[in-house]
């Protein structure tokens, strides 16, 4: 039994996160936490999470000993001191926190080597299936298309473009030998010039309870392909996380990707 603990218990992921642990054979819910003085702080994770009690309550501080692996979907700012924790007391984590920065992607390098971590932005199957599809299109098409990331979430989301549009940008920047950074163009305005053919564009939509939808989009004259994923419930991402946990309970140190996890 793998011993986990959710940070961000309340949240949308954090309950989605409690019943993929409930549905799990391997894995045993043993912390939850979320920020101080949260409304359901001593609440049971399994109550708020709409299914039976679990028999753990929502704390506001972890509990070294009482578990392996550190599952956190909150916040960049957040995730950091996690990291920082989990160094301290050698625990593993899985991490579906977007948002993160440059430092703090390079913390989790840095991590990797004393602990193991399994980071994705987006840990839903198809998403992962889906990008080893876009870097295949991206090696066959090269420059002679016009690519666009067109991605759509609910109104709360608090990022953007989502870290899974800015994922397949990187896969296909890597691909075509472009730098992400330079060639991105993001949302489009005014008197904006003819397209750049180099350049990838992203553009975000925010309404509703859209759970996530990806596009990308190579268009030729004459032709276009389009390859679409959409998540109709968060319970994708959250067993996800939870195959990430029965896997990385294997390894010692590392920062690993789903397409690890997943053997693509
Ligand atoms: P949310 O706001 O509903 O949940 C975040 C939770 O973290 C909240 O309950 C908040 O109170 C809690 N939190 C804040 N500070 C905390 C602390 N110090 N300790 C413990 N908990 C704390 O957000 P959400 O929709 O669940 O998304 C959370 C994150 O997961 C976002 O970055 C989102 O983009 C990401 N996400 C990733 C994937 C993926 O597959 N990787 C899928 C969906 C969402």
């Amino acid at each position: 039994m793998v011993r986990v603990a959710i940070a961000g218990a309340a949240g949308r992921m954090g309950r989605n996160l409690v019943q993929a642990c409930a549905l799990s054979e391997q894995i045993q819910l043993t912390q939850a936490t979320d920020k101080s003085g949260h409304a359901l702080i001593g609440s049971d994770a399994g109550v708020i999470a709409g299914i039976e009690p679990q028999n753990v309550l929502i704390a506001e501080v972890l509990e070294a000993t009482e578990f392996d692996v550190l599952v956190d979907f909150t916040h960049p700012s957040v995730t950091t001191n996690h990291v920082d924790y989990c160094l301290q007391y050698n625990k593993k984590m899985v991490i579906g926190t977007t948002g993160c920065d440059a430092a703090l992607e390079q913390k989790l390098r840095d991590a990797g080597d004393s602990i193991a971590i399994m980071y994705a932005p987006n840990m839903s199957v198809g998403v992962n299936l889906c990008l080893q599809l876009i870097a295949t299109a991206a090696r066959v098409l090269g420059d002679s298309v016009d690519i666009e990331i067109i991605e759509a979430h609910h109104r709360h989301k608090v990022d953007a473009p989502s870290g899974t549009a800015i994922k397949m940008g990187r896969v296909i920047a890597d691909v075509l030998g472009r730098d992400l950074d330079s060639c991105a163009v993001y949302g489009r305005e005014g008197q904006t010039g003819v397209r750049e053919r180099k350049t990838i564009g992203f553009e975000s939509i925010r309404a509703g309870d859209i759970v996530g939808e990806h596009t990308v989009l190579f268009a030729d004259e004459g032709e276009r392909i389009e390859i679409t994923h959409k998540a109709s419930s968060r319970m994708t991402f959250a067993n996800g996380a939870i195959r990430a946990c029965e896997w990385i309970q294997h390894r010692d140190k590392g920062l690993y990707g789903m397409p690890d996890v997943l053997g693509i």
